[in-house]
């Protein structure tokens, strides 16, 4: 059986949707992968993958990464993702339209937001022709500076396992990635006292502003080897890896990138060189907790902060389990969500 269609049987998807509609320039895949815990919500996602196979992949992956971090944030949520085949450039209201007309044909199984190379006003066109659609900006709003709260708790629960403390005054950190949510975390990070050292591709007007906070910076290839207490992925995935890993000087890696390990290895190497893991998926799922509560009750802004705040419970048990049973981090993290998945959130 060719390797995707095995993916998918091995992945347990429910539904992958191939859709064409070539008048408005629209080629794209919807993978929802499971429905179990309730609709399936996940971004979608536009890009010049180079063939449908690579596209398949990549939707193959994200929705399921979907209903991991879905159910381990505890939402009544399945789990699902969008890719649109397209440069940036091509974007237009017709290919969203034409999109919303896609999500629309799956009968309120999936909701779409915003993701890499997407926007709001994106959203808003997809709106013309489905109410499928999380992340509103009448709404919910920007996820960045939720995933940017959650992760700052993660890295408090981090810090609170190495030193028995969460006081972040004098912690070394090494943080990847002045985005929307690496330059917020970088100014709560800074205002808790972290010893920070930055790295990012573009914005240097962020990095200005982190020197000027008393932050420090090195080049994109430094921050890997740069020594401190906790790195802190936040730009692109796959960034622990056979690479990499060997040479990290860090106690703890915890960071809001999506798919920071290459794969499961990764995970088992960074275990035996005795480095700490707060897994992505939980560490990061601020954001969707944020816009997800659109798809299933009133948007309640105080309630999704409550929740957003336990990513620190979650991340710290974790840690905790993983250094009692010597299971890395993120296979104790995919098992809890499995679990919640097959036998319900309580
Ligand atoms: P973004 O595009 O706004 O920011 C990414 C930043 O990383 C950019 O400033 C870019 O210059 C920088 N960068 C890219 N490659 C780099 C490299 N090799 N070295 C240093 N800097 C580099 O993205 P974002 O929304 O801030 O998201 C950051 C990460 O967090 C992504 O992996 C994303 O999937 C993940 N994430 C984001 C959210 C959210 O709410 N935005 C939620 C969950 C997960």
């Amino acid at each position: 059986m060719n390797a995707t269609l095995q993916m998918i049987r091995d992945f347990g998807h429910e539904q992958v949707a191939f859709f064409n509609n070539e008048k408005a320039g629209l080629k794209c895949i919807i993978a929802i992968h499971s429905t179990k815990l309730g609709p399936a919500v996940g971004g979608c996602r536009l890009y010049p993958y180079a063939c449908e196979e690579d596209a398949l992949f990549d939707v193959l992956r994200l929705s399921r990464g979907m209903s991991f971090k879905n159910a381990a944030a505890g939402l009544p949520l399945g789990g699902a993702k969008g890719v649109i085949i397209a440069k940036p450039q091509d974007k237009c209201e017709a290919l969203f339209e034409a999109y919303g007309e896609a999500v629309e044909s799956l009968n309120g199984r999936y909701f779409t937001a915003e993701d890499v190379n997407t926007t709001t006003q994106d959203m808003d066109w997809v709106m013309h022709k489905t109410q499928q659609v999380v992340g509103r900006k009448t709404v919910s709003g920007d996820p960045s500076p939720f995933t940017a709260i959650g992760t700052f708790d993660g890295i408090r629960a981090t810090a609170k396992f190495l030193f028995g403390t969460d006081d972040l005054h004098g912690v070394r950190i090494a943080l990847q990635g002045l985005g929307h949510v690496g330059f917020d975390l970088a100014k709560q990070l800074a205002a808790a006292g972290a010893d920070l050292t930055v790295s990012t591709h573009s914005n240097r007007a962020n990095i200005d502003a982190m020197l000027a906070l008393g932050a420090k910076e090195v080049p994109d290839s430094e921050i890997y080897t740069t020594e401190c207490d906790i790195l802190s992925p936040c730009a692109l995935g796959a960034t622990l890896n056979y690479n990499t890993i060997p040479n990290l000087k860090c106690k703890a890696v915890a960071g809001a990138a999506n798919n920071q390990l290459l794969d499961e290895k990764c995970g088992e190497m960074l275990k035996a060189r005795g480095i700490l893991y707060a897994p992505d998926f939980i560490i990061n799922g601020g954001g969707v907790i944020n816009a997800g509560q659109e798809a299933f009750t009133k948007y309640d802004k105080e309630n999704v902060l409550k929740q957003v705040h336990n990513i620190f419970n979650t991340v710290y048990n974790i840690l905790d389990e993983s250094k009692a049973s010597g299971i890395p981090e993120g296979v104790i993290a995919q098992k809890f969500a499995e679990d919640r998945i097959k036998n319900g959130l309580k």
